[in-house]
Formats: structure tokens, sequence, C-alpha cells
């Protein structure tokens, strides 16, 4: 799974009240502006510095205008240039600091700063230092620590001082639609969602939606998700915020809530929890290859054999996940199951995963997982003609269609957050009914027929 932060092309500026917004917010703006300051500085004729013989009233008028230029020169620093330096691999700041002809004490003098200034001990091949210099003395260095951080360090009467500035980050929402023609993958892509909104989308419904047996064409989605800008410049997708999933014609919708622990789920719009006890589908990519089905001919046997569960075919080696907080109650070999793991979830329910190349090293019986936590790995052991996953759902003692069965709900939100989720979930229905209503304008017109609203 690759995680997809790309920031995209930096839009053009749209004003000058942005240009000085982002000089305002960036340290290296503040440096860019300040060098051209100085620079138009050293412009200064040098007649005007020029030493001149004096005495009397000459003398007293040039200490005057000595003091002017003093005052002066506080208001911009120094003039001496910035160089910017490239770090290349296995560049420290001692061999940057030599490369420049500067000596020890100064980058050690740095270092004994502490906080952030430590960050420039971990400098990484490609990235950038711009220093200013005096003679043989540090006068000023500037160093991004990420994309929003930068660390400013300075000559302060023979001292170093050093400040982190943070780019302030503006949130902008935006949104998503599509219907799926090929595959949750293609199309999300193809409406401008990264793997991992994707992947974030089909968790939110994987309880309801089994995105490898349910899927079908024509099946839509919307998102509205968070988007995070520095400037005019997009640094990163953020969350889902809401997010629609209509699945043969069924329509599932979901609000993002923060608790007031912090923790993070999505509710449907009345705030019902979207999680449940089990997740439908024991692997992440998958297609079927036989469904359940109580009376069919084994395929190597060759008898007409109850099949108690859900076959789905995956390459070898894909990881099995639990599909529900349990204690592990069997793993090893049963004839024609090949290996298997078999989960207790509490009293009444219990899941079995058969043909399994491997299991996850470790796992023994009594042990506790949790929901999603791998447990073994696609395989064709015991009596499977391909690598496939047999996935059994047991209530009591009876074998139930996991595809099926209604599934127990996790707990709803709580009475005291209820009102404030209310308000967010009925601002975020209607952005999601204003997606819809644009696809469905798109939809109508032909000429601009198109299914990604953004
Ligand atoms: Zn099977």
């Amino acid at each position: 799974m690759k995680f997809d932060y790309s920031a995209a092309e930096p839009a053009p500026r749209r004003s000058a009240h942005r240009i000085v917004l982002i000089v305002a917010l960036c340290g290296v703006g503040i440096a860019a502006l300040m060098s051209r300051e100085t620079s138009a500085n050293r412009h200064m004729p040098d007649s005007a510095m020029a030493p001149m013989l004096l005495d009397g009233d000459n003398a007293a008028r040039y200490d005057e205008s000595i003091q002017s230029a003093l005052t002066d020169s506080l208001a911009v620093p120094q003039a001496s240039e910035w160089t910017n330096i490239k770090v290349r691999s296995g560049d420290t700041l001692s061999t940057i600091f030599d490369a420049q002809g500067l000596p020890p004490d100064e980058w050690m003098a740095l270092l004994k700063l502490g906080g952030d200034t430590l960050e420039l001990k971990r400098l990484k091949s490609g990235e950038e230092i711009k220093i200013r210099r005096e003679g043989d003395q540090l006068q000023e260095l500037i160093y991004a620590l990420d994309e929003l951080r930068t660390l400013n360090v300075r000559r302060v009467d023979d001292q170093f001082e050093a400040v982190t500035l943070t780019a302030e980050i503006e949130h902008r929402q935006a949104q998503a639609a599509g219907t799926i023609t090929s595959s949750l993958f293609n199309d999300g892509a193809r409406a401008g969602l990264t793997d991992r909104m994707v992947m974030e989308l089909a968790e939110i419904f994987g309880y309801d939606v089994d995105f490898a047996l349910d899927l079908r064409q024509g099946d839509r989605f919307a998102v509205v998700y968070d988007e995070l800008y520095k400037g005019d410049k997009r640094i990163r997708l953020g969350d889902i915020l809401a997010a629609e999933f209509v699945n043969q014609g069924k329509t599932y919708r979901a609000i993002r809530h923060v608790g007031a622990d912090g923790r993070v789920a999505y509710y449907t719009p009345e705030g019902q929890s979207l999680r449940k006890a089990f997740i439908r589908t024991p692997l992440d990519v998958c297609r079927i290859s036989s469904p359940f089905n109580m009376r069919r001919r084994h395929p190597i046997l060759n008898t007409i054999r109850a099949h108690k569960g859900v076959d789905y075919a995956a390459s070898a080696g894909t990881p099995i996940k639990a599909v529900g907080d349990a204690k592990v109650a069997f793993v090893g070999n049963k004839n024609g199951f090949g290996r298997v793991v078999v989960l207790q979830h509490g009293s009444q329910y219990e899941t079995l995963y058969a043909h399994m190349s491997r299991f996850r090293p470790g796992l023994s019986v009594g042990q506790r997982v949790s929901q999603g936590q791998v447990i073994g790995y696609v395989g064709s052991s015991g009596l499977a003609t391909a690598p496939h996953l047999h996935f059994e759902f047991h209530i009591g003692n009876k074998v139930v269609n996991p595809v099926t069965v209604a599934m127990p709900r996790a707990n709803p939100i709580s009475g005291s957050e209820l009102a404030k989720f209310k308000l967010s979930s009925k601002t975020m229905t209607a952005v999601l009914d204003q997606v819809n209503a644009g696809r469905m304008a798109a939809m109508a017109e032909p000429a601009t027929a198109k299914t990604v609203t953004r």
C-alpha cells in the first residue's frame, strides 16, 4: 500500500495579498525578501561611506549621519548574501560548514542551542540549507524542518538564537464522485482519489458492503474530504469528512466524528455506528471463485459435499485478517482444510479460515487478536486446487452465510455528543446532496457528461 501524499502543482499566485501572506508565513519567503533588500543596500554608492577630514560643525554633522546610517542598517540585516547549500549524501553540518570555510566553533555553538537545531544532525540528501555569513562568522541560517516548519537561526549579540516558524495551514473542502465501471481502485483514481483514500472508503463501508463480492457496475460513490494548503500550495489530502456509497441501489452514508476522547469514527447521519462487531471480508482485494453453496460437487473429491463457507480466490500470500476481536481457538492442520485458524468471538460466534500457506508467526491458541489483525496468508494447503481462502462463519453451532448474515453493530454516538454530531451531520448531508445534484445535472447534459465532479 503506497500512501500518496504528493503535492499538487502549485497554483498561480492569485493576488498581492496572497504573496504577502506567503512571505509572512514562510521563513524562506522572509529570506527571499530580505536578500532582495540587502542586495539593494549593497548598491549604495561606496562614496557614501568614504572617510572625510572633519572639524567643528562638520564633525557633529558627520556623527549625525553615522548615527542615522547605523539606525538605517538596523532596519535590514547586514549587507551579505545568502548562500543556498544543497545537502548531498554523506554531508553533515560540520562538513558543510567546513566547505564554506566556517570554523567548527560555529556549528558547535549552533547545535548547543538544542531543540529543533538538533534536526541539523540528521540532514538528508536533497535538503537545502540557506546561510548568510560575515567573514568567518555565521549570521543567519534557514532550514526547512518539514513541509510546514522552518528553523531560523540568527546571530544576536554574538550568540545564536533559534526560532521555528510554522506556516499556517488552511483546510479546504474538496469533493469527488464517481461510478463503478471496473473496480473501486480504478474508478476511485479516475475521480481523483488517492489509493489511501480508496482504502479508507472501503474500510468505512466495509461493514455493510463486501467490496469483493457485492460491488456492481453502476454502483456510485461520493466523497467529501479535507485538503491541506500552505498558501496556494496543496500539501496533501486530509481526512474523509463524509462519504456515500450506493451499492446495488442501496445508499450508505458515513459522517466523520471525533469523539470527546479524540477517537475518530464514522457514523450514519443519524449517529449509528458504521462499525460492526465483524467485518465482511477477511481479505483486502480479491475476487470470489465460489459463492456460498450448501450443495455442490467438490472439485477434488468429486462428490456432493456441503460447502459451508465462502471461497475467496486470491493470490498466494495475500494477508488474511481476523474479521472481529477474538481469542484464537485453533491453529494447525485439519485434513482437507490444510492449515486452519479458528477464532472465537465471545461465546456465540466463531470464524474459520482454511487452506493457508502459513500462519502469522507466533500465533497460538488462547492468544487475543483484534479486528483487522493479520492471522495468516492465503495458500492452497489441504484439498485445494488453487490458492484461495475458505472462510466459515458460525453462530452457536450453526454455520451461516457470512455474506448475508446480519452483523451486530458497535455502539452509537453517546447522548452527550449526539447534539454536536447532528449539527455537522446536517451540514455534511447537505454537501453530499449537492454532490449528487451536480452529478445528476452533469448526466442530464450529454455534451458535458461527467461522472466526476471535482
Ligand atoms: Zn471452500
